[in-house]
């Protein structure tokens, strides 16, 4: 394919990336979105594999095809739940990437460069295998936190700043040594900071603690975008650099908006700490006793109501409820009953999480809400059903400021009649915090795996 095509075949490409982002920014229009950007990147895969520069097809058909078919295989068989996982350690694959371009790059006998273009290439080497590094390794231990093979709370090492800090002064020393210097002492500094880097994304998601995880998800998101466009430069590739720096800005903006709905500053979910033990959070104080209920007196209430609200949680996600909770909504509606969903930001465990749950199960767009939309209708609601959430709405988040999740908004679900919270015990959620909303006087708790007991109301209804 001529290079003329081949740019005209890149710009089609990244045209349908910005419409794709466009298209997922509303649910409405998320599927058309979805199209556009497989539409774009099996023009941007074609085209890249007719690039006169690629000559060893066989090399390339035997990665594709195992590569593909491992991909199929995982992502036939992912669960609903692991989702969050798995976009964590796709992220990884891009750091890990750009890491083995930058090298690959570097040691390449035919770029062969001089003056001002070397120092350009090198300082592109450098910034995109640091920046790969630490996605790689940040987006690893974010997979091992989000599956529970790394536990959630914040690891405060002694002296974790100044750590921190020595790695970064490290870095830009390796980095002045690393530029101009020959191959083989450039090789050295190249492997002193790589190594650095992968123990600054270990130490960095270590630190971070329960509830500032989806600031880090959306972060590291946003660095696999840079380590993408960082490789775009290495290999002089325009479409790369585009969509690298697509995702790398969407990813900035979606951590700010997950900040901001957390009530946090970036730079300190970024230090570390949030969700530390240190403050108490009235776990050791007798809270009194949590009232449990049947489902059939919760069909009795929510029948009986003129108002509803639901608000999902990730054990929504986990008992796969969505379905019968969207039945449920149907036939509520039907008796005449005014239904909505209250969604927070941060429920469940990835940015849009519930979203994709309710949309994947029918539920019409315009009952759910956001949390700044319902927040001052729970006054006036009859009764509201917590599926299998917890941290999302626990009061000691605005009532007790010692609560290691204090200033986090939450959906104020206590104002409303009636609470019913369905979840299988009196367990804590991601954060591992205490929730005081179990022992109100309006609370009654539903105990049971959730898809068993919203289908049991709906039995009863
Ligand atoms: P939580 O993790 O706070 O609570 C979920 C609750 O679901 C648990 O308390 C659990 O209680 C219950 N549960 C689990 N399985 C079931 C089941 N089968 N049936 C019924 N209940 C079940 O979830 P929330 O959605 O309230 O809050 C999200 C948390 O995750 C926040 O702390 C957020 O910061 C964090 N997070 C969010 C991310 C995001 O991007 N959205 C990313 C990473 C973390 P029990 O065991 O008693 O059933």
């Amino acid at each position: 394919m001529a290079m003329g095509t081949i740019t005209a075949a890149y710009i089609a490409s990244a045209i349908l990336f910005i419409l794709s982002l466009s298209g997922l920014s509303h649910q409405e229009s998320s599927r058309r979105g979805n199209w556009y950007g497989i539409i774009g990147m099996t023009i941007a895969i074609v085209a890249t594999i007719l690039n006169p520069a690629v000559n060893s097809y066989g090399f390339l058909l035997v990665a594709m095809v195992v590569g593909g078919a491992i991909g199929a295989r995982f992502a036939a068989r992912v669960e609903m739940t692991q989702m969050p996982e798995l976009v964590a350690i796709l992220h990884s694959f891009v750091g890990l990437a750009a890491v083995l371009v930058g090298f690959a790059s570097y040691i390449d006998p035919n770029a062969q460069f001089e003056g001002t273009a070397k120092t350009i290439h090198d300082v592109e080497i450098y910034l995109g295998v640091l920046i790969g590094a630490v996605t790689f390794t940040g987006s690893v231990i974010a997979f091992g936190k989000l599956s529970g093979r790394v536990g959630s709370k914040p690891l405060m090492l002694p002296a974790r700043h100044w750590l921190n800090l020595g790695i970064l002064v490290a870095c830009i020393l390796i980095g002045n040594w690393f530029i101009g210097a020959d191959k083989s002492a450039g090789m050295v500094a190249l492997i002193i900071m790589t190594l650095l880097a992968f123990a600054f994304g270990v130490h960095m998601v270590m630190a971070i603690g329960g509830a500032d995880m989806p600031v880090v998800i959306s972060m590291l998101n946003s660095y696999s975008g840079w380590a993408a466009a960082a490789t775009g430069f290495m290999l002089s590739n325009d479409l790369l650099i585009v969509v690298g720096a697509l995702v790398g800005s969407s990813g900035a903006i979606l951590s700010y908006i997950m900040c901001r709905a957390m009530n946090r500053n970036f730079v300190s979910v970024i230090m570390g700490g949030f969700g530390t033990t240190s403050g108490s959070d009235e776990g050791g104080e007798d809270q009194g006793e949590a009232i449990a209920i049947s489902a059939e007196e919760v069909a009795q209430l929510v029948g009986d109501a003129d108002e509803v609200v639901i608000v999902p949680g990730y054990g929504m996600a986990v008992a796969n409820a969505q379905h019968p909770v969207s039945d449920l909504t149907r036939m509520l509606k039907d008796r005449g009953v005014n239904v909505r969903f209250a969604i927070h930001p941060v429920a469940g465990r990835m940015p849009g999480h519930m979203n994709v749950l309710l949309a994947e199960a029918n539920v019409a767009y315009d009952l759910v809400l956001e949390m700044d939309e319902i927040n001052d209708d729970f006054p006036g609601t009859d009764v509201v059903i917590v599926i299998g959430a917890n941290d999302i709405v626990n009061p000691s988040a605005l009532e007790n400021p010692n609560s290691p999740i204090a200033g986090m908004p939450v959906l104020e679900v206590w104002n409303a009649k009636t609470v019913i919270v369905s979840k299988r015990s009196m367990a804590t959620g991601y954060a591992g915090v205490e929730n005081p909303l179990f022992f109100r006087d309006n609370t009654r708790m539903l105990f049971g795996d959730a898809k068993d007991s919203v289908d049991a109301i709906r039995q009863a209804l």
